[in-house]
C-alpha cells in the first residue's frame, strides 16, 4: 500500500464495512469489511474492541501505530471519530518517518505478554488494571514492531462482581 503525505480517511458503518474513503483508491475497498485487510487476529480484536468503545462512549480516540515500508520506519497517528448512527471516521496520518536499519529481523516474535481481564478487557499495567484505550497509548502497544501477546486473567473489580453474583445466585436458589 503506497502512502503519501496526505491523510488517508476511511468511513465505516456500524458493521465496520467501508462506506467511503478519501485520498486512497476506492476500487475494491467500498463495501468490504475494514478488517478483511488485516491478517493479524490480535490487531483485529484490539481494534474492534476500541471501535466498540468509541461508539459506546461517543468519544474520539487517538493513538499511534507503526507500519514500516521497505526503507523506513513509519509511525502513523490514527484518529477514530464517532460521527453518530454508529458511523466511524478513521484518519491515518503519517507522523514520523526515519530510515530503517537494514539489520532488522522479521522472523522474531514479540516476547511481551500482557495480561487482559477476560470480562472487561482492561489491561494489567503498573500493578493495576486500566482501560484498553488508556493501555494502548500508555504502553504504545501498536508501536511495537510486533504486536505483543495477551494472556487472559480477571481484574479485581470483575472478580468481586462475579463473586457477588455467585452469592446472589446461591441465595436465590436457597430461598426458592
Ligand atoms: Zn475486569
Amino acid at each position: 500500500m503506497a502512502l503519501g503525505d496526505l491523510d488517508i480517511v476511511y468511513y465505516l458503518d456500524g458493521n465496520n464495512v467501508i462506506i467511503r474513503v478519501e485520498n486512497i483508491d476506492p476500487l475494491g475497498l467500498i463495501g468490504r469489511g475494514y478488517f478483511e485487510f488485516s491478517n493479524d487476529e490480535m490487531l483485529r480484536q484490539l481494534l474492534s474492541k476500541i471501535f466498540d468503545r468509541v461508539r459506546k462512549f461517543n468519544k474520539t480516540f487517538k493513538t499511534t501505530y507503526r507500519c514500516d515500508d521497505e526503507e523506513n520506519i513509519r509511525i502513523f497517528e490514527l484518529v477514530i471519530e464517532p460521527l453518530g448512527k454508529n458511523i466511524l471516521k478513521l484518519t491515518h496520518k503519517l507522523f514520523k518517518k526515519e530510515p530503517r536499519p537494514h539489520s532488522l529481523d522479521f522472523t522474531q516474535r514479540s516476547d511481551l505478554i500482557y495480561r487482559m481481564c477476560a470480562w472487561c478487557d482492561k489491561i494489567f499495567y503498573n500493578d493495576r488494571y486500566i482501560e484498553l484505550d488508556e493501555a494502548v497509548n500508555k504502553m504504545k502497544i501498536f508501536e511495537h514492531n510486533f504486536l505483543p501477546r495477551f494472556s487472559h486473567g480477571i481484574c479485581n473489580d470483575c472478580q468481586k462482581k462475579l463473586l457477588e453474583e455467585l452469592e446472589e445466585f446461591s441465595d436465590e436458589s436457597h430461598s426458592s
